[in-house]
């Protein structure tokens, strides 16, 4: 009931010709309808040329981050009504690394939030606890503390446009993927949190992805889990082909 989604997430990674070249080779490979829904995450700079290699396939652009306010005196910074201009679908929030490299909040990340809605774009918001806390057995806790700090005070219908990432901080580009039962344990655990704060149904409904060294040869048995519903990738979405192996194990191609 739920559609897959898989989403890239380029970071501060490639040139131009590259962001082109990766955009063009995976769109042409989804040109027609995909039995997933996929986006790729380019650098803000490269928004454009990705978007206009992706034209016309079924791939969508994501932003990495935008800026709460819709315009003014904030240099350097990017609203979420420029990246709708430009043609862009998703926004990642909250990302762990704007949360702990840049010290974002979860009040930030909710005004964040805020306006990409308000700006008619899809967010991705992602929430997950570092390796110290998984060892102190804080997880279920600082996941629904993330939820309720930077998503739970959304509408019901604003929260029907929202996807959220389970990304354990620990094993974010450390090659340490989660094992498909912890994903799940964290997964179905964040899902009854979101049941007790909307209900049964926007419980039901909601794709929650899982980030955190996802490849090709473990997408599968991720995909498998009752509540898992797609993949944010990191390392393994600047290269096509494990992108796209992402995308066809995803979906079980
Ligand atoms: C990410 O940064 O969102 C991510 C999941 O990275 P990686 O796939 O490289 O672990």
């Amino acid at each position: 009931m739920r559609r897959p989604f898989i989403a890239g997430n380029w970071k501060m990674n490639l040139s131009q010709d590259e962001c082109r070249s990766l955009a063009s080779e995976i769109a042409s490979e989804l040109a027609g309808p995909a039995d997933c829904d996929v986006a790729v995450c380019p650098p803000f700079v490269y928004l454009e040329t990705v978007l206009n290699a992706v034209a016309g396939s079924s791939v969508k652009v994501g932003a990495q981050n935008l800026y709460p306010e819709p315009s003014g005196a904030f240099t350097g910074e990017i609203s979420a009504s420029m990246l709708s201009d430009l043609g862009v679908s998703y926004a990642i929030l909250g990302h762990s690394e704007r949360r702990h490299i840049l010290g974002e909040t979860d009040a930030q990340v909710f005004s964040k939030l805020q306006a990409a809605l308000a700006s008619g774009l899809s967010p991705i918001v992602c929430v997950g606890e570092t390796l110290e806390q998984r060892e102190a057995g804080q997880t279920n806790e600082v996941v629904s503390s993330q939820f309720h700090g930077s998503i739970a005070q959304l509408s019901e219908e604003d929260f029907a446009q929202v996807t959220i990432a389970y990304e354990p901080v620990w094993a974010i580009g450390t090659g340490k993927v989660a094992t498909p039962e912890q994903a799940e344990e964290v997964h179905s655990n964040l899902r009854n949190v979101i049941e007790s704060r909307y209900n049964t149904s926007i419980a039901a409904a909601v794709r929650i992805q899982y980030g955190g060294s996802v490849k090709p040869d473990n997408v599968a048995q991720l995909m498998a889990q009752e509540n898992i519903d797609g993949a944010l990738v990191g390392g393994a979405a600047l290269s096509p082909e494990s992108f796209l192996g992402i995308v066809h194990g995803a979906v079980g191609q």
